[in-house]
Parts: C-alpha cells; structure tokens; sequence
C-alpha cells in the first residue's frame, strides 16, 4: 500500500476533529450548529478517505462510533445488547449498492426474505427495558453501549405502556424506538414559551432530546411527547421472542401496546422499495403531524439479520436508512429587506448566508409581514432555520435563539416607520398586520403594479420582464401602466440592449394586450383585494369598466362571490383621484373597456369540458381559459370520465398519465388555437 500524502492524513484529522465537535453540540448540547447536510458531507469524506487509507482509520474516528459518550449528571446505563446508527443511501443506486454488498455474503438469501421499510423518525433513539413485562428502565442511545437512564422522563410519556399488554411476557426485552415530538405540540410550545419570554426550540428533534434528558421529570410531562417502536432484542437466546420477521416483530409490539409508526411496507425487492420511498418523500411526508428524515429499509427476516450482523461497530449489515433530500438548514440572517408591493404594502424579506436545503442554494426567505418578524424575534444576525419544502418559497422556522451572544445580543427588530423608498410615513390598517406606503405615487409601489400589470395572469404583456420595466421606468418613458400604450418604436429602440427588431416586437405586444377582456385589465390594476377570480366575477357582472366605475360599494357587494371587503375596495379604488386620472388615461389610449360576451354557445368547443396542464408556449391559464369559454367549453380543473379535452403544455402534471388512461382526446395549444381560431376571430 502507498503511504498517504501528508494532506490526506492532516485533512482526516480536520475532519474527525469538525465531526466530533459537531456531534457533541448535536447529541449532547442539543444545539447544532452544522446542518445535517454538511454533517453528512464531511462524513462521508472521511468514510472515504479511510476506505482508501485504511491505516488512517483511528479506534475513536467518528466514522466507528455511534452518537456522544454521555456527558450530563444522569446515571449511565450500559445496553444489553449495543444500540447502533444506521447507514444512508441517498438515491436508489446507493441501495442497490448496499444490496449488492449484503448479497456477497448472504447471497439468495437476501432475495428470499425481502424487506420491510419504515419511516426513520426524526427523533431520539430510546431503548426501554421490560423485566416480566414491566418496564424496569427507560436510557437514550450515547454512545451505543453506555446511554443515560431517563427513566423516570420516560414514565411520563403516556405512549409508553408501563406493562407490556401479554399474558406471556419475554422474561427481559429490550424495546427500541424513538421518542419524539409532533408538529402540532411543538409549535404549541414554541408559541407558549416566546409569549413567556424563554427562548424556543430549534426543531422537534432537538427539543424531544432536550425535553428526555432533564434532571427534572416534570419538565418532561410538561413536554408533549410521543413514541414509536420499531425493534426489540434480548440478550439471553434462550428467551426466544414471539417472531421471525421485522413485520411480525411490528405487529407484536403493537400489540403489546406500543405505538408503530403508519405506512410500513413489506417490499419484495428495491423496485418496490423505490416506489415506497417515492412515495412517502412526496406524497406522505407533507402531511406527516412529525418529522421524518427518510425510510428505513430493513432485511425483513431476523435470522438473516443476525448472520449479517454489523460493520466496524457502528451500522447494522441488515439495515440502511433510505434519506430524503433534506428540507431544512441552519444559516445566518445577514439582513431584513423591504419590498414595496404594488398595493403599498411593506413586505420584509430575509437575506440569508448563501445554503443548500435539498439540492438548491437559498439565500432569501420570505418573511412575510413585520408582526411575524416580531412575534419569531428574528433579529439581523442570528442564526436561523430555513425550510424548503416541496415547492414552498423557503421560510425561516426561527433563530437560535441560544446561539445569540448574551453579552452583545443583536438587535430587535423595528418595522420601519417610513417607506424605504419614497420616505412617506406608512399606515397601518386596523384590520390587517401589513404596514402600508400610502402614497400612490410612490416608485417601489409604481414599478411592481407596473410589473404585476403586464404579468402573465393579467395584460400578458410578452417581452416585458421586470429589468425592462426597470428600464423604461429609469429612462422616465413610463410612470403608469398607461404611459406602456404610448411608447413609441424609436424610444424603445435607443434603450441600451434593445435593437429595433426586439423594440417593434415589445410595442406590437403592448399593443396586442391592448385588447384583453376587462377581467384582464381589472386584475392588472392591483386593486387590493381583487384576484382574478374576483375580476372575472366583476367584469362578467358589470360588462363595462364605465358600468364599474359607476357603481357604488353597496352594488358590487351584492354581486354573488364578491364580499364587503372587496366591494370596499373596488369602490375606494374608483373613488380614488389618482385611480380614476390612471383609469381615463387608459381610456384615452384605447384600452379595451369591455367584457367580451359569455360563452358562445355555438362555439367549436360547445358542451366540452376541457382541463389544461402544464404551462402552455404563449398562453396563460387565463387567457386560454377565456379562449376555451369564448368557443362554448368548460374548464374544469381535474381529469374525470366526463373530460372531453386535455390540452397539455410543458411539464404536464399527473392529469396527462389519467388523460391516457381514460382515453381522453389529448391536444396541444395550437391545436386549440386552430380549432378555436374561428371562434376567436367571429
Ligand atoms: P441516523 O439518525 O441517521 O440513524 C439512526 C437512528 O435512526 C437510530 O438511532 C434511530 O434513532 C433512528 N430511527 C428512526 N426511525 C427508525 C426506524 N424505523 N428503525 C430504526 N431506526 C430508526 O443516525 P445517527 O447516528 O443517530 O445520526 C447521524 C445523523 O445525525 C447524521 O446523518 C446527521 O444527519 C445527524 N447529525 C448531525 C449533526 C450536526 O451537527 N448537524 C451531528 C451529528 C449527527
């Protein structure tokens, strides 16, 4: 073998030295300060590094160790039999991989017994010792072979029962599972302790672990806690257990009444345990009332477990955790923005220390009002937690609040009391927790209604993006939406990056939105309130703006879907100076007025239902929807029996695969667009 280079050996040692400190704040703080993802990275490259240098694989690596000897004034408890870690495989191949390994030494076997999968709760690993059935002592994990004895903390968690539910208790059993806390308690008790002042959790994991170590017990019962089981061993063979396979070793516990956690499967082969994992990632995992980190796949059968036994003392052979890409991660606030929307209002934002959370960089969370910022106590400079699930904008959880240093605390966080960008003093709504820039006139607001009115949901004006919008407004071209129907060719083409091909193409866009339904142009205006479902109501309703405008708030409240708060302020709106000098300039530059009539009931389309998925090239939702109305059809939203058309886009969802299977007529836009074309145009 070669010696290693004196880099590799020097950077094994930085990285034993960053695991082991990053494991004592997990497991013995409760108080990490890396994420799990960079733990996991710098794991797995000391795993390699040592594969390849064997020789630099030192008795205390953290690569051959499970958790953080116990540290804390509870009595030690040593494990009958160890309590071990579990490796990861985080794709499919990374379990075939693991498949392939457990196959050299146990060959077919493997393929008879199959697997049963788990969810891997996110919590703290207990292991509770029944002497003739009675629970003798309750010990977290440390370090695999020496724990803590909480037991009288685990006598307070109601899921534990304090005899097993069996005429014929083994004689000593050891159940393992883990304790932790759902969502719902646990932003219960975050509420509870930021309305007391006390500093809150950082997540359900951290505090199950925190809440099981307490010297004092009644903290624990104060804390909501829960269990699931998921093992059982017992040292003395002879006491032989009621079951051969982890399914059956499931079902047993249940019924000595423990709880076992929902949506296990008993997989033939990883095919199936793919499906699964797929499955419960997307699908499960959202709606989950805890947390999970990923499945636990497991060689069902418990003879076979034995023979595989366990790596370098720390991971079963038999075992793997199947993770999931994680969604949450531990970053510093480095700055609260603002953001005047288009109605005015004050919108803080978080500028967050570039990280990754489940494959993507974030680095700005939304923070959505300022009484948030508040009630959380985010404050510029802590350290925070980011969550990206699915395909949520990323939101910061809470600051660590312990990580704040007591002699030089960052300050609180004060909502400003004048817009950043036009310096008018804001308003505050009675009714709403939104801070308000009152003044109509203000840039920040100008330039996002701008914006929001040429979107695609409203005037789908095509080719203004929002740096072009930057741009007209900073050449002074445009204040208002209006000012966008009398640009000129020649001024848009003396714009930086603009040649006179894309000019003509931007002006003959603005011009063709020109046309749009009034639905279009009512939910372009940015009136508060007013979506698009409520401007399609209002535009179906009063037909023309003239017979909006005319209106009173007592008339458009009356209208079915519309409530009092929007009739107040579509009515505000209109009485507005500035609102109405923006409405006649519309006017004046021949901004389409009108509604154009209901569907066609001779149309192309008449007696359809038709569902879009997908985005489409050049329409949006709502302009085809109003397409497919204009031609006699119906949009509905899902694909059933009664669907006559399917008119799919780029990145179809779940509604084509149904399409298919139903046999439903399946088009693309300008299949709809030709069929339609005689409508739209008569
Ligand atoms: P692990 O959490 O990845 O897996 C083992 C544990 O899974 C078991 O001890 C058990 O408690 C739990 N588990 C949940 N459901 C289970 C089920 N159905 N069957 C069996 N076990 C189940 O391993 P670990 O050794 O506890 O911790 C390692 C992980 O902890 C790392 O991958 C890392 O993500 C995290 N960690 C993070 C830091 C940090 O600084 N952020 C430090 C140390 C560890």
């Amino acid at each position: 073998m070669t010696r290693p280079a004196a880099p590799i050996a020097a950077r094994a040692a930085v990285l034993r030295h960053e695991l082991d400190q990053a494991a004592y704040e997990y497991y013995v703080l409760d108080r990490p300060t890396l994420s799990d993802v960079e733990y996991d990275r710098r794991f797995r490259e000391l795993q390699e590094i040592e594969a390849a240098h064997p020789e630099l694989r030192t008795p205390d690596s953290p690569t051959q160790r499970v958790g953080a000897a116990p540290q804390s004034q509870l009595r030690k408890h040593p494990h009958l039999v160890p309590m071990l870690s579990l490796g990861n495989a985080f794709s499919g191949a990374e379990l075939a991989a693991w498949q392939e390994r457990i196959q050299r030494i146990a060959g077919d076997a493997i393929a008879r017994s199959g697997f049963t999968t788990e969810l891997k709760i996110d919590g703290t690993a207990v292991c509770l010792t029944y002497d003739d059935g009675i629970l003798l002592t309750g010990a977290t994990r440390g370090n695999g072979t020496v724990g803590e004895d909480v037991t009288p903390n685990i006598r307070t968690i109601r899921e534990i029962p304090l005899r097993l539910r069996t005429d014929r208790p083994p004689r000593v059993v050891e159940i393992r599972g883990e304790v932790y806390m759902p969502f719902d308690g646990f932003e219960r008790m975050n509420e509870q302790r930021a309305a007391a002042g006390e500093p809150i959790f950082a997540n359900p994991r951290n505090a199950a672990a925190g809440a099981l170590r307490q010297l004092d017990s009644a903290i624990t019962a104060a804390r909501p806690l829960a269990f699931f089981g998921y093992g059982a061993v017992n040292a003395d063979r002879a006491d032989m257990l009621p079951f051969r396979s982890q399914w059956e070793l499931l079902d047993t516990l249940g019924e000595w009444g423990f709880p076992i956690a929902a949506h296990r499967r008993r997989c033939r082969d990883l095919s199936e345990v793919e499906e699964w994992a797929a499955s419960i990632e997307h699908t499960i995992r959202p709606a989950l009332n805890f947390a999970i980190d990923g499945g636990v796949v497991k060689i069902d059968d418990l003879a076979l477990q034995d023979e595989l036994g366990v790596v370098g003392g720390r991971e079963p052979r038999w075992a793997i955790a199947r993770k999931f890409a994680p969604d949450i991660a531990v970053t510093r606030l480095l700055e609260i923005g603002v953001n005047v929307g288009r109605t005015g209002s004050l919108n803080p934002y978080a500028v967050l220390e570039p990280v990754e959370i489940g494959g993507a960089t974030v680095q700005l969370a939304t923070l959505h009002n300022f009484d948030l910022v508040a009630t959380k106590d985010l404050r510029v400079g802590d350290w925070v937690q980011v969550k990206r699930a699915g395909e949520v904008i990323p939101q910061i959880v809470a600051p660590l609040v312990d990580r704040r240093d007591p002699a030089d605390p960052p300050p609180v966080t004060v909502p400003p009391t004048a817009c950043p960008v036009c310096g008018t003093p804001v308003v505050r709504d009675e009714e709403e927790v939104a801070i308000y820039c009152p003044n109509v006139a203000c840039p920040g607001r100008r330039l996002e209604s701008l914006v929001h009115f040429a979107s695609r949901g409203a005037m789908d004006v095509r080719g203004l993006s929002y740096a072009r919008i930057q741009q007209l407004v900073a050449a002074g071209l445009v204040t208002d939406a209006a000012d966008l129907f009398a640009l000129r060719p020649e001024q848009v083409a003396a714009l930086e990056r603009f040649a006179e091909k894309s000019a003509t193409g931007l002006i003959g866009a603005i011009a063709e939105a020109k046309g749009r339904p009034l639905a279009s142009l009512l939910y372009g205006l940015g009136i508060r309130h007013v979506g698009q479902t409520a401007a399609q109501i209002l535009a179906r309703r009063f037909g023309t703006m003239d017979a909006l405008e005319a209106a009173d708030a007592e008339a458009i409240g009356s209208v079915h879907g519309i409530g009092d708060t929007i009739a107040r302020a579509v009515a505000q709106y209109f009485h507005d100076p500035s609102s109405r000098r923006l409405v006649d300039k519309l006017r004046e530059v021949g901004v389409n007025f009108i509604e154009p009539l209901q569907a066609d009931s001779s149309g192309v389309l008449r007696g359809l239902t038709v569902v879009i998925t997908g985005t489409l090239p050049t329409l949006s939702r709502g302009r085809a929807t109003a397409l497919i109305e204009s031609a006699g059809g119906r949009v509905t939203s899902a694909v059933s029996k009664a669907t006559g058309l399917l008119v799919t886009g780029a990145e179809p969802g779940s509604k084509l695969e149904t399409a298919r299977q139903l046999g439903t007529e399946i088009i693309d836009e300008a299949e709809l667009l030709r069929r339609i074309g005689v409508a739209a145009v008569s």
